[in-house]
C-alpha cells in the first residue's frame, strides 16, 4: 500500500529523451483534473523542447487499470500541458 501510494513513474520525451520522474499521487491528479476513468494513459506535452510528448512507463490508475501507452492506440491516451 505505502509502495504504491509513493512509488514513481519514469516519463521519458519521445523528442529530446529528458526523463524524469513523477509521483503516481500527482498522475492520479491529473486523472482527476481531466475526469479520466477508462484506465487513459496520461502523456505530458514536455516543457524542455517543446515538441515532444513525454511517455511513461506503465502504471495503475486511480481506478486501478493497469495502463500503458501504446502508439497504436492514439485515443486511449490524454497530453497532459505541464
Ligand atoms: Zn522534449
Amino acid at each position: 500500500m505505502l509502495r504504491r501510494l509513493f512509488s514513481n513513474v519514469t516519463y521519458t520525451c519521445d523528442h529530446c529523451g529528458t526523463r524524469r520522474r513523477i509521483p503516481l499521487r500527482r498522475i492520479h491528479f491529473f486523472e482527476r483534473f481531466h475526469g479520466l476513468t477508462q484506465g487513459q494513459v496520461v502523456l505530458i506535452a514536455c516543457p524542455a523542447c517543446g515538441e515532444g510528448l513525454q511517455i511513461p512507463t506503465p502504471y495503475r490508475t486511480h481506478t486501478g487499470h493497469d495502463t500503458r501507452f501504446d502508439p497504436q492506440d492514439p485515443d486511449n491516451a490524454v497530453i497532459h500541458a505541464d
